[in-house]
C-alpha cells in the first residue's frame, strides 16, 4: 500500500533530472499550522493591515500535510514523532528509534545518508540529546535516559552537532565517572562554546557547539534573548560553514525545539517569536538554496502541534497588539517566570481573544512546506513516516 502510493506521488512529479545534493531538514517542534498563521498575523498588524504575511517558508513552493499520530497513541510525544520522522518507522510515546517490541533498533536516515558519503548535521534549540534532535542518532526506550542516548553521539561520526547543551551529562544523579562532554572530546569531536569560539574552531572535522563548557541548558527564548545569545541562525549558517566542505554534499536537521516549549506553556507571545526565530534559521537555508539551486532541497514540517491553539476565542476579531507590549516590556521581564506565571498568560490570551484547549499536544495532521530538487513529492496528503524515505529519494540515498 505504502509503495503504491509512494509510486503515484512520484508519476504525478516530474522525474527528477538529478539528486538533491544539499539537504535541510527543519522540523519546528510542536508548530502547527495555527503557530505559523499567529506569526504571520502578528507582522501583518504590525504594519496596520488585517491579514497575515507570509514567512519565509510558507512562501515555497510545495505544501502538503502529515499525519503525526504514533503506534500506540492519536496524539504523538516528540520522541516517537522524531522517530518516524528520521527513521520511516512508527513507535510507542516515549520511545525513541526502538520498535514498540521494545528490542529492534530502528535506523534513522541520518546513518543511512552518512553511510552515502554525506556530510551530516543534527541540530536544535535544546540540548542536543533532547527527542528531535536524540531521534536522529540516538536509540533508547526511555527518552529521559538522556546520558545513554548522549553516550551515542561520538560513535555516529556525524561531521556537526549543536545545540544549548546536553542533559545530564554526568547522569540523572549526576555521579557517572566520565562526562558526556569527556566522551565527545575523546570520541575525535571538538567542542565549540558559542559562535565566537566556533568562528575560530570551524576548521575542525567534527564540531559539536554548545553554549558553555559543560552546558546542560536550551538556547535562551527568541522572545528578550541576551546580546551575544546563540542562535538557531547562528547555528545553521555554522553547519553550512562545516558541511560544505564536503564535495559528496551534505543533509542536515535543525529543529526549532522551543516553540513546543512556550506552546505547552500556552504562552502566545512566546509562541509567536520563537515560529519568526525559526523562519530566520530557514531564511539561511533559503540564502543557500539561491546560490545553488538546482542541486538544494529544502524540507520544513512539525512533529506534532502543542497546546491546541486557535485564533478566536469570541466574535470575529482577535487582537495581537498585546504581544508589542510584551515585547517592548521583555528587555525587563524574567521571560522564563512570565512563561510559567498562568495569570499572566491567561491575561494576555484573554486580551489576544485567542484560545488554547490543552497544556499537552494535539492530534491533527501536521503541515509540510518543500522547495529545490525533488519538493514536489512532498505535496498532498501524506504519513509523517513518507517524509524521511522520500528525502532519501530525492538525494539517490537507498532506505
Ligand atoms: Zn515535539
Amino acid at each position: 500500500m505504502a509503495v503504491a502510493a509512494l509510486l503515484a506521488l512520484a508519476v504525478s512529479c516530474k522525474p527528477q533530472e538529478k539528486h538533491a545534493k544539499y539537504v535541510f531538514y527543519f522540523i519546528g517542534d510542536g508548530m502547527g499550522s495555527t503557530h505559523v498563521a499567529a506569526a504571520e498575523a502578528y507582522l501583518a498588524q504590525e504594519r496596520g493591515v488585517i491579514g497575515m504575511d507570509p514567512l519565509c517558508f510558507t512562501q515555497f513552493p510545495v505544501m502538503g500535510e502529515a499525519v503525526s499520530c504514533s503506534a500506540n497513541h492519536i496524539i504523538t510525544d516528540s520522541s516517537a514523532a522524531g522517530t518516524a520522522l528520521s527513521t520511516g518507522e512508527k513507535t510507542n510515546n516515549g520511545m525513541l528509534c526502538i520498535a514498540p517490541d521494545s528490542t529492534t533498533q530502528q535506523k534513522s536516515i541520518a546513518y543511512k545518508i552518512h553511510e552515502a558519503g554525506y556530510s551530516v548535521g543534527v541540530m536544535s534549540t535544546t540540548p542536543i540529546n533532547h527527542a528531535t534532535p536524540a531521534a536522529f542518532f540516538g536509540h533508547n526506550i526511555k527518552r529521559g535516559n538522556y546520558y545513554e542516548i548522549g553516550k551515542e553521539l561520538p560513535g555516529t561520526g556525524f561531521e556537526f552537532f549543536a545545540g544549548g547543551g546536553l542533559y545530564h551529562p554526568k547522569g540523572k544523579e549526576g555521579n557517572e565517572e566520565v562526562s558526556l562532554y569527556d566522551m565527545i572530546a575523546e570520541g575525535g569531536y571538538t567542542l565549540a562554546y558559542g559562535y565566537e569560539d566556533f568562528k575560530a574552531k570551524k576548521d575542525a572535522d567534527h564540531i559539536v557547539l554548545v553554549q558553555r563548557e559543560g552546558s546542560e541548558e536550551i538556547c535562551p527564548y527568541a522572545l528578550g534573548r541576551p546580546e551575544g545569545a546563540l542562535t538557531l541562525s547562528q547555528i545553521v549558517e555554522a553547519a553550512i560553514t562545516v558541511l560544505e566542505r564536503n564535495p559528496k554534499g551534505f543533509f542536515m536537521m535543525a529543529e526549532g525545539g522551543l516553540i513546543d516549549w512556550t506552546a505547552h506553556s500556552q504562552d502566545l507571545a512566546g509562541t509567536i517569536f520563537e515560529t519568526l526565530d525559526f523562519d530566520q534559521a530557514i531564511a539561511i537555508a533559503d540564502a543557500f538554496y539561491a546560490r545553488h539551486p538546482e542541486e538544494t532541497l529544502i524540507v520544513v514540517t512539525a512533529d506534532h502541534e502543542t497546546g491546541g491553539l486557535a485564533l478566536g476565542r469570541r466574535g470575529y476579531d482577535y487582537d495581537l497588539t498585546v504581544i508589542d507590549k510584551i515585547k517592548s516590556a521583555s528587555a525587563s521581564t524574567d521571560v522564563e517566570k512570565y512563561m510559567n506565571d498562568p495569570q499572566s498568560i491567561d491575561s494576555v490570551n484573554e486580551e489576544a481573544r485567542v484560545g488554547w484547549t490543552t497544556y499537552s499536544h494535539s492530534g491533527g495532521p501536521v503541515p509540510v512546506w518543500a522547495k529545490g530538487v525533488g519538493a514536489c513529492q512532498f505535496a498532498g496528503r501524506q504519513d509523517n513516516t513518507d517524509i524521511p524515505k522520500k528525502i532519501c529519494a530525492a538525494m539517490g540515498v537507498a532506505f
